[in-house]
């Protein structure tokens, strides 16, 4: 495993981390969610990724379980939580002081530690003043509650707007954003966030690195009855991938096809290589619903050196 700095930061994690959207608590029983875990640590994953509006906190719950049966050392591993949607009632959603801190109690309640290791808040809120935010996740770290705190998909602007306010009043800014970021999206990381990388030190910690499986090849003929898209929720995943059809990113991932043949690869490492293979990248967040997908997936580290310029300029054209 290689492991990068999480920005500008001191903290080392694993280049490829491991998540539970979909899977944990929901699409997967928790003997598959513990398997896949085992296999990320046993390969030098370090970090585990979670929200609590997972499985409606049931990832968080299963994950938590599952951590404290295997008794890793705590110093071998990173856990994250993100907090934006906790329920259905006024205060159970966005980033108030009150949803942050609550969230945050009771996401170490479900994870079953004593403090996250990164924090998200998973959204912008546009109800919330950023000040107020900042203020509470510096509470947080304050309290030891929080070691790092960061954001995913904020606009830049809103990103830079935290600094701000955190250099104003002497509060902790944010360390990393989650973004999206994949052969089929990449304006914001590479383009977007540009500036952040140099000003701020920005880390990244980035989603859907196969674009939720599209990128794995599997649904150029059809939707596969084993797909996520047939969890119960996901109709609207679903309706994105029949799309996929006919806008023209189901072609491009056909055209990917030829290249991995080539390098003698498969489509997802090459995939998960490629974002890899971006310095500004701090760990690539995989996700799998079972052990098999996994140990491909993490293959992509031996993909990357096989990505030469020529390499990388035939995938440019073929996602042009
Ligand atoms: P991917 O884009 O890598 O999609 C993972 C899914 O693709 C798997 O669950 C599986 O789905 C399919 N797949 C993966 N590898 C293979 C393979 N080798 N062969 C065939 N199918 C494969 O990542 P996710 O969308 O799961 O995102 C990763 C993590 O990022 C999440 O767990 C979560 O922690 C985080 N995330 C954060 C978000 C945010 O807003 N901050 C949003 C979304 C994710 P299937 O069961 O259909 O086979």
């Amino acid at each position: 495993m290689e492991y990068r700095r999480l920005g500008k930061s001191g903290l080392q994690v694993s280049a490829l981390s491991f998540g539970s959207w979909v899977t944990f608590g929901n699409q997967v029983d928790d003997t598959i969610a513990r398997e896949c875990m085992v296999a990320a640590y046993d390969a030098g994953v370090n970090f585990f990724d979670n929200a609590e509006g997972y499985a409606g906190g049931k990832s968080e719950t299963v994950m938590g379980a599952i951590l404290k049966k295997l008794g890793w050392r705590r110093s071998t591993f990173l856990v994250s939580s993100k907090v934006f949607w906790g329920g259905d009632k006024p205060n159970e959603v966005g980033l108030s002081r009150k949803h942050v801190i609550e969230a945050c109690h009771a996401a170490l309640k479900r994870l079953q530690v004593d403090y996250l290791d990164l924090y998200f808040c998973h959204r912008p809120d546009p109800d919330t003043p950023i000040e107020e935010t900042v203020r509470a996740m510096h509470t947080l770290v304050e309290q030891g509650k929080v070691l790092y705190w960061g954001t995913s998909e904020w606009s830049a602007g809103q990103i830079r707007e935290a600094h701000a306010v955190a250099r104003e009043w002497r509060l902790t800014p944010p360390t990393m954003e989650q973004p999206q970021y994949n052969l089929l999206c990449r304006d914001r990381v590479e383009r977007e966030y540009a500036s952040l990388y140099t000003d701020f030190g920005l880390g990244t910690t980035i989603w859907s690195p196969l674009a939720s499986g599209l990128l794995t090849g599997k649904y150029n003929n059809g939707i596969p009855s084993d797909s996520r898209v047939n969890t119960p929720g996901m109709g609207w995943l679903k309706e994105m991938f029949q799309q996929a059809q006919s806008d023209g990113r189901l072609d491009k991932v056909r055209a990917l096809v030829p290249i991995a043949a080539d390098l003698g690869v498969s489509l997802p490492a090459l995939g998960v290589a490629w974002c890899l293979k971006n310095p500004r990248v701090s760990t690539v967040i995989l996700g799998a619903s079972r052990v098999s997908q996994l140990k491909e997936n993490l293959r992509a580290l031996e993909v990357v050196p096989k990505l030469t310029d020529e390499i990388m300029a035939r995938i440019d054209a073929a996602v042009a």
